[in-house]
């Protein structure tokens, strides 16, 4: 019960059948009650005019009311004849004159039948009665009990109800029908989403086989899936990338100790294992420890201690720590900087313009140029990083944020880079509500542009 309950095609059936119901059994109620005030109106009209036929049998001249009394059923076969039609119909008949006698009543008179003084067409201590009157003030009065009228009317009823039922069930089914046929299309949706839910992350909702209304539905559901696919995706070649990058180190540890403990080695060949052994365990370390940043920020377990960051200081600050690595490269360093203050995490940014100039030094040309800028800017606060170096290429431009994407994989082997800085840089302006862009020629140089609310989250 409660399975069907929870079901929405059944609960849409529960009220629409329930509403019908009703509707059909107003309209009944209310059929009924005209059929009784019809039924009573069309007796009154058929005794009044019965009446009308037989009022001169009375109440003529020729018929005085005594020689009535004594009318043989011979003498006037046409009156006993409506008379005893009256009687059929169930219409009892009482003729009084003038004088207020009662001249005649027929055999089915209840019994201490009174007419009131005055009767026009209505119901009476349950009779329906009309009555007749002559000039001189005779009376005819002819009535029939409500009761009969309301049997007639019941035995009409009976019918009304049994074509109402008849009328629900067809328009119940048909209702039915229609909402189980117009829901299919969410039953269908639903059954396809559960298969992609099962880790059918290719499959997707046809959009064409779905209604008007499901459409948007369906065109956001199939976002959430291409997301939550490129997001997997990312993930195992995240996953792919990072046990690639830590083999090579630790291959070449292996690769020494195996070699080392061949055969007994002189003291330097020892040392010179060791070192390796070190320079590798380092390079891991870096990495797992950048690695280990980068889960962080991605799960938002990364608190930002934001506080007023004087921008000129940050930006200073990151130069002199990259001033031997831009003396050992031949590269000029420049500063275009103001003193601006906005809100940041200053050990975040200050990691960010750290990443962006020592990139900025190590893919220049030698005798090439840095210059860091910063400004606010519609309320945005930003730092610029331009240089004069070898530039990316259009086609990879966009790569440079993934995670190990490096653009020129012989290059970098001089750098020792992993490819993660940037990705780094892109997590930590988005933890901070902004973000990184690059803008670069091959050949003359790129600039990088990091950008963030001025008011981020200082209240
Ligand atoms: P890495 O640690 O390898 O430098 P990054 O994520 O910082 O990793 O950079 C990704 C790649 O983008 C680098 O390998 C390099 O090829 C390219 N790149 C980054 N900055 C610059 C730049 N200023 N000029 C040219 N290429 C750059």
């Amino acid at each position: 019960m409660n399975r069907i309950w929870n079901s929405l095609r059944w609960r849409i059936v529960a009220y629409y059948t329930s509403l019908l119901a009703l509707a059909i059994g107003i309209v009944l109620a209310l059929g009924h009650r005209n059929e009784t005030r019809y039924l009573s109106q069309l007796h009154a009209a058929r005794m009044q005019a019965t009446g009308l036929e037989i009022l001169p049998s009375f109440f003529s001249p020729p018929a005085g009311p005594r020689r009535f009394q004594r009318l043989p059923r011979q003498e006037s076969p046409e009156l006993f004849r409506q008379l005893d039609e009256i009687h059929t119909a169930g219409v009892f008949l009482l003729a009084i004159n003038s004088g207020g006698d009662r001249i005649f009543a027929s055999r089915d008179l209840p019994d201490h039948f009174a007419p009131p003084a005055e009767i026009s067409t209505a119901e009476y201590a349950g009779f329906l009665l009309t009555e007749l009157r002559t000039p001189p003030g005779d009376r005819l009065v002819l009535g029939m009990p409500m009761q009969m009228l309301r049997e007639e009317a019941r035995e009409s009823l009976s019918v009304s109800l049994a074509v109402g039922a008849g009328v629900f069930l067809v328009l119940a089914a048909l209702g039915a029908l229609l909402v189980f046929g117009g829901l299919r299309p969410i039953a269908r949706m639903g059954a396809d989403a559960r298969k992609i839910a099962d880790g059918d992350l290719s499959k997707r909702l046809d959009p064409a086989l779905q209604c008007e209304e499901l459409r948007s539905l369906s065109g956001v559901l199939n976002q959430t899936f291409d997301r939550l696919q490129g997001a997997l995706r990312r993930q195992i070649r995240f996953t792919a990338d990072a046990s690639h990058e830590l083999r090579t180190p630790l291959a070449a540890i292996l690769a020494d100790c195996e070699f080392s403990l061949h055969k007994p080695r002189s003291t330097e060949r020892y040392l010179e294992t060791i070192e390796v052994c070190q320079e590798s365990a380092r390079h891991m370390g870096k990495l797992v420890e950048r690695l280990g940043l980068l889960a962080r920020l991605d799960s938002d377990e990364t608190t930002l201690e934001v506080e007023s960051l004087d921008l000129e200081d940050a930006a200073r600050r990151a130069l002199s720590w990259v001033e031997p690595l831009a003396r050992e490269h031949g590269i000029a360093l420049h500063a275009e900087l103001h003193e601006l203050h906005a809100a940041a995490d200053p050990l975040r940014i200050g990691q960010v313009l750290l990443n962006l100039l020592r990139n900025a030094i190590v893919y220049n040309k030698s005798g090439g140029s840095v210059t860091i800028r910063n400004g606010t800017t519609e309320g945005q606060a930003w730092f610029e990083v331009e240089d004069t170096g070898h530039g990316i290429a259009e086609e990879k431009i966009n790569r440079v944020f993934e995670r190990f994407f490096r653009v020129d994989e012989s290059r970098n082997a001089h750098t020792g880079g992993a490819g993660l800085g940037l990705a780094i840089c892109k997590s930590i302006m988005e933890c901070h509500g902004g973000d990184i862009h690059v803008c670069s020629e091959l050949g003359t140089g790129t600039t990088f542009r990091i950008e963030w609310p001025a008011d981020f989250h200082l209240s």
